[in-house]
């Protein structure tokens, strides 16, 4: 992959005390191979490696201290240009402000639908409503009611009328009279581009004229992305893209290419199944990502978000006072559910995203975890120095585990708590600096 790949080739560069102009033009070789080999088009990875080339020329990489980490600086700038330098955000104009899903089957459309939605109403107090137009399964419409019972929010369909058209009219109509201001309109893909799907939604284009039309694309789809993507703007000239399924291994090539190819900014990325799993892109922060830095900032972000500070705050009187229980580390596990998809999480810390990427790590990880704890009495919760042998493999018992996973998790939970108890003094800033590597 993609970031292997950069990560090979800067190290090669960073083992070299001194470059020298072989071995960046060598580097540069391999940063090409690297981005043809992510899918990257042909002509936009030799223009990336000239451009860093002419970069590194002009800043006198050759005569510089860290010459290794300029070059990587060189590089990481470049890709963050070339996947659109800033962050753009959505508009939300228009009364009510309209926004288009486009996109092939299966890219993500409702999915993103549903997270937009919910993001727009928790994040910006907005009352959205959600518009089914995928009017040749029925199996669509019922799960973009599903998405929408879900986050609670309204969805308009018409069963049995196949006009799209007339059914965004109506569903606009809707939201004016029922005080929505924004309306997010699902459409029907097909599994590859073709003329009446195209059709279809320039219709629906032309008659809702949208503050926003957004091309849904599965970033695992590599080059195919750019070549959708490009066949999609030509009819639409969409507003942004929406990369998907970033939460597998692949991360590169389409987000890459794309904006080079149809010059439209990435808006937004989805990371996962969940309504959660939605994230602003950030070009810089993709670069870093790419380059394996692992993206600390979003981390961190997203933990803060998600993490419930008072809560905080009582573990950590609990701690200090040598109090801290079984329900307290059930609270954390419930903590750490709460920010998404774990392995998505674990891949943005640098070091450990790669060495753990192929071990499977799914919620289901702490169902036994929880069961144990919930087979034990509120008094082994509070004090789980008084779990003896005897107590164990009753919790076994209940909990349908073993007496060694009972020990497993009691080892985790004693290890858990020094650990706690350490990052008090001060050592969270240490710990976040070991994770920077
Ligand atoms: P549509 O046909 O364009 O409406 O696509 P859907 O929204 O139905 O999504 C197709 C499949 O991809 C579903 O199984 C979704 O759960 C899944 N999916 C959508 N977005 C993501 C994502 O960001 N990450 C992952 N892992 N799966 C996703
Ligand atoms: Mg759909």
């Amino acid at each position: 992959n993609l970031s292997d790949k950069l990560d090979k080739a800067i190290h090669v560069l960073k083992g070299h005390g001194q470059i020298t102009e072989i071995n960046v033009a060598e580097t540069l070789k391999e940063v090409r191979r690297a981005l043809l080999d992510a899918d990257v088009n042909y002509k936009i990875a030799k223009e990336f490696t000239v451009k860093v080339k002419e970069k590194a020329i002009g800043q006198n990489v050759l005569t510089t201290l860290n010459p290794g980490q300029l070059l990587v600086k060189i590089v990481k700038d470049e890709l963050t240009e070339l996947m659109g330098g800033e962050t753009v955000g959505i508009n939300l104009g228009g009364s009510p402000t309209v926004i288009l899903m486009s996109g092939l089957q299966g890219s993500g459309k409702t999915t993103f639908s549903g997270k937009l939605a919910n993001f727009l109403k928790t994040k910006k107090s907005k009352q959205v409503l959600l518009v089914g137009c995928d009017v040749y399964r029925p199996a669509a419409i019922n799960q973009l009611r599903v998405v929408g019972e879900q986050i609670g929010v309204e969805v308009y369909a018409e069963e049995g009328n196949q006009n799209p058209v007339e059914i965004s009219q109506n569903a606009i109509k809707h939201a004016k009279a029922n005080g929505k201001n924004v309306v997010i309109i699902d459409t029907a893909g097909r599994l590859a581009v073709d003329e009446q799907m195209m059709t279809e939604i320039s219709n629906i284009h032309k008659a809702v004229n949208p503050q926003e039309t957004l091309f849904v694309v599965d970033s695992m789809t590599g080059q195919d992305a750019v070549n959708t993507a490009k066949a999609f703007n030509d009819v639409l000239n969409f507003e942004g893209v929406i990369l998907t399924k970033l939460d597998g291994d692949t991360r590169g090539g389409a987000a890459l290419s794309i904006k080079s190819v149809v010059d439209k900014p990435i808006k937004f990325i989805g990371t996962g199944e969940k309504m959660e799993a939605i994230d602003v892109f950030h070009p810089d922060r993709m670069a870093e990502r790419i380059l394996g830095m692992g993206d600390v900032v979003s981390l961190v972000e997203r933990a803060q978000e998600q993490y419930d500070e008072e809560e905080a705050r009582k573990i950590q009187k609990k701690i200090a006072k040598n109090q801290f229980g079984f329900d307290d580390f059930l609270k954390q596990i419930q903590q750490i559910k709460k920010m998404g998809n774990m392995k998505d999480l674990i891949g943005m810390i640098p070091g450990v995203g790669k060495a753990m990427k192929d071990v499977d790590i799914d919620d289901d990880a702490f169902k036994g975890i929880e069961a144990i704890i919930h087979s034990m009495t509120p008094a082994e919760r509070s004090t789980p120095s008084m779990i003896n042998a005897s107590r164990k493999k009753r919790i076994a018992k209940g909990s349908g585990t073993s007496v060694q996973e009972v020990n497993q998790l009691m080892k985790q939970f004693n290890q858990m708590s020094k650990m706690m108890k350490m990052m008090q003094g001060g050592g969270g800033k240490k710990m976040m600096q070991m994770m920077k590597g």
